[in-house]
């Protein structure tokens, strides 16, 4: 039996268990895939729909087991921020994303900044911007290549310090966007202390926005306010011709989701720049 909390004594159920050994598998799962190299980014670029160009893309990371199976980040990145192992991953993601970067340079990509997820627990490691920026150099990159998708939740603990990282990061050039926005606590006071250049809107707002004016309202109140904030404003999660066709009429600036492109290797990039640009 175990404590808890105010409730006085519960007892582990087989349910608990089988959580306690998934949550072991997950993990030592995560620590092989770091040491054995089977973790990969993708990439989704978010298209922007003044030129119908891709405006950038975000990192989505694989990670693949034994049997190469694909494991997606639901599975993993729980486990990861509870474990610690966030950080391990996350240099990863900031080396890894890096590389592509250079790897793209002097060709039709170089122009493509690539944004990477970035958790709470990443963020409490004061030596965060500094890492990120020691490495945009030594790969001799300029910051403005890079973005971080922090989600509202992410700004917890040292308040301050975190403010400090991202006040520094921006104003160097790195692009902050804030991810899941409208899901999170108190958006708008946040909105006004937070350094970041753009919001992404939820996808359960667009989502819902066809069948329910409450959604529609609040969606295009975040547009708004966004844009009278100077920030630009993201759409994900766009799978069908309808909502594409609310998301230009309701003045996002750019949209990510599944009807322009799923997630992709980074080989795969050429072909679909190429693609978009022949239309
Ligand atoms: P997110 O940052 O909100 O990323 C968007 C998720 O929506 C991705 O799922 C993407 O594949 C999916 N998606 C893209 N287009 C569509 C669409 O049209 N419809 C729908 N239904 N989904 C779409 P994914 O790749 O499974 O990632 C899930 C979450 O895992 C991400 O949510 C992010 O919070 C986290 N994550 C992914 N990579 C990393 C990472 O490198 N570091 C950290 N800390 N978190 C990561
Ligand atoms: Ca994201
Ligand atoms: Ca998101
Ligand atoms: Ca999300």
């Amino acid at each position: 039996a175990k404590e808890n909390g105010k409730n006085g004594i519960c007892f582990y159920t087989p349910d608990i268990n089988d959580r306690l050994v998934r949550y072991q598998e997950v993990s030592a799962m995560l620590r092989r895939a770091i040491v054995t190299d089977r973790l990969q980014l993708y990439f989704q670029p978010q298209i922007d729909l003044k030129t119908g160009g891709i405006g950038s893309c975000e990192a989505l990371l694989r990670c693949f087991d034994e049997s190469n199976r694909m494991i997606f980040p639901a599975m993993f990145i729980p486990v990861a921020e509870k474990s610690g192992l966030i950080n391990r991953l996350g240099d990863w993601v900031i080396e890894t994303a890096c590389r592509q970067l250079k790897a793209w340079q002097g060709t039709d990509l170089e122009k493509t900044r690539i944004d990477i997820n970035v958790s709470g627990r990443q963020l409490n490691n004061q030596h965060l911007a500094e890492h990120i920026l020691q490495t945009l150099e030594r790969y001799e990159l300029t910051p403005d290549q890079l973005g971080l998708e922090l989600t509202e939740n992410v700004v917890f603990g040292d308040y301050e310090g975190q403010i400090g990282q991202l006040e520094r990061l921006k104003s160097v050039g790195v692009h902050i966007s804030i991810d899941d926005f409208g899901t999170g606590y108190s958006s708008l006071v946040y909105l006004r202390r937070l350094p970041v250049c753009s919001l992404k809107i939820d996808r359960s707002f667009l989502h819902h926005a066809m069948e329910n004016e409450g959604d529609m309202a609040i969606m295009q109140a975040m547009i708004s306010v966004g844009h009278r904030l100077g920030l630009s404003v993201v759409v994900e999660g766009v799978e069908t011709h309808e909502q594409d066709n609310l998301v230009r009429e309701s003045g996002f600036d750019l949209a990510q989701g599944y009807l322009y492109a799923r997630p992709m290797p980074a080989d795969q990039m050429p072909a679909f720049l190429a693609g978009i640009e022949s239309d």
